[in-house]
């Protein structure tokens, strides 16, 4: 069998490339993690959500994935939030990674194969700033060590940011023992009451950059395939991990980089400072978790992406639009036999069309446009009257449904039973919209017994009085059901 060619945007050569892992068939795949000192926010969900459709699709494609994600566990930032609610780093850190845990799996994120903590690395980590110190790239200062930039003829490869530029306003704060600017931290010495492990150097904890270099050593080996993250990591966290990790092993670090695009809040970008940070947990408060995938996999994962209240209406929109064509598609053909024989056209090209995007640097608006036209056949094919060619649409419908099942392994959609689906969807629009469902059932009855007494002008009369409270009927072969009308008229 040949090798699937998907090609990926590479932010170290700028140029699509060829995916040509080290070990054919096998790709190991780093990405950034959270640090641990509050909720994730929906910039973050984004980058993890892209990450781990980059996982699932390489694995559809038939590639061995070691998917290694960290947790930033030991961080200033974790420090400062410790003292603010009176529970130790450990203790927060711990509680958030839970968090972050429970907010990936209702976000229907894949588990990755290694979720390693900086807490629990701290050798490995103290073993390649040594091996920095050895060679020449990193000096010990008064319990501090840095990375000495000027070492690196290769610094900035990543970013491509001139040296010069960079040096222009930099200052050695007070505090810092390091002998030029652009120095970083790879050891900080302790501070009292901040948490501190033994070292060649003195008691002290890692600095950010270097847990990355020693977590993905340690789990994918000195040279790996795929480094992720989001945009605003290139420079100065990846550019650093380069540094460090060439610097040390003397060996290329990841061949490919790839990089999220930025999400930005009805326009405007989310910052902390500006208290316009939407939490993951919130927004999942409000939209099905399956729409937000949605949402967010109908931007290509490099482009920028803005978070609006109509773009999250649409998605969850589309979602119901897709789910109530499945339990249409299952209630005509799941479970039957229509027996071997012709389909009707060629109804796997449509998959034939996604794999094509997903090929194309994982073009998941590309994928997901092929899927719409798969959605509207299907459509087509289960609302014709089921008459003499039912084998044939039958087998057809069937084909397309299991080619549903194998794009919903690749996006981490349609992973639900539709009648539960959009039983919790209707759940939630009742509740938004304030829907008596007492009297939307009591009035449902009435129709369906004016209906029996062949009175259709009565049963017109109460669908009209339903849909002026909001409210859809759907006469299926199962019988009547209904769904909260789309809140503006769309
Ligand atoms: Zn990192």
């Amino acid at each position: 069998m040949t090798p699937p060619s998907i090609r990926l945007f590479n932010t170290m050569t700028m140029q699509k490339e060829l995916l040509e892992p080290a070990v054919p068939g096998e790709v190991g795949v780093y990405v950034c993690g959270p640090t641990t000192y509050s909720y994730i926010h929906i910039g973050n969900a984004r980058t993890f959500t892209s990450f781990d459709v980059v996982v699932r699709y390489l694995r559809h494609r038939g590639m061995k994935v070691r998917y290694v994600r960290n947790y930033t566990d030991v961080d200033d930032k974790i420090i400062k939030a410790a003292a603010e609610t009176g529970e130790t780093a450990v203790e927060l850190s711990a509680r958030y990674v839970e968090i972050f845990r429970e907010d990936a799996r209702a976000l229907h994120l894949l588990e990755p194969d290694v979720s390693p903590k900086v807490s629990e690395h701290i050798p490995e980590i103290i073993g390649i700033i040594q091996k920095l110190v050895d060679k020449g790239h990193a000096y010990a200062s008064q319990g501090d060590v840095y990375f000495s930039v000027s070492s690196d003829p290769d610094y900035a490869k990543l970013s491509k940011r001139n040296l010069d530029d960079l040096c222009v306003g930099e200052r050695v704060q007070p505090g810092e023992q390091k002998r030029e600017p652009l120095d970083f931290a790879l050891w900080k010495a302790a501070k009292p009451g901040e948490p501190a492990w033994e070292s060649p150097w003195g008691p002290g904890r890692p600095g950010w950059h270097i847990e990355c270099s020693a977590m993905s050593a340690r789990y994918l080996g000195e040279s790996f395939d795929i480094h992720g993250g989001a945009l605003d990591l290139i420079f100065p966290h990846h550019e650093n991990e380069i540094a460090q990790s060439e610097s040390a092993s003397g060996k290329p670090f990841a061949k490919y980089w790839m990089h999220c695009g930025f999400l930005d809040l009805e326009g405007a970008k989310m910052s902390k400072s500006l208290g316009n940070v939407v939490r993951l947990r919130d927004a999942l408060g409000k939209v099905d978790p399956e729409a937000l995938r949605f949402f967010f996999l109908s931007t290509h994962y490099r482009h920028p992406l803005s978070f609006t209240d109509k773009g999250l209406a649409d998605a969850e929109a589309r979602m119901e639009y897709f789910y109530e064509t499945l339990r249409k598609v299952d209630e005509r053909v799941a479970g039957k036999d229509f027996g071997k024989g012709p389909v009707h056209g060629e109804p796997h090209r449509f998959f034939t069309e996604f794999e094509a995007a997903m090929d194309d640097d994982f073009n998941t608006a590309g994928a997901l446009g092929s899927l719409s036209g798969l959605f509207v056949l299907m459509n087509e094919l289960a609302d014709k009257p089921p008459v003499k060619d039912k084998p044939l649409v039958g087998r057809t419908l069937q084909a397309l449904r299991e080619d549903v099942r194998k794009a919903s392994s690749v996006l981490g959609l349609f992973e639900d039973d539709p009648a539960q689906w959009l039983l919790r969807r209707r759940e939630r629009a009742v509740r938004e919209r304030g829907i008596d469902v007492a009297e939307v059932e009591r009035l449902i009855g009435e129709r369906t017994a004016a209906r029996a007494a062949k009175d259709f002008a009565a049963a017109d009369r109460v669908r009209a009085t339903l849909k002026e409270k909001g409210v859809d009927i759907m006469d299926t072969p199962a019988g009547t059901t209904w769904k909260v009308a789309p809140a503006h008229g769309g």
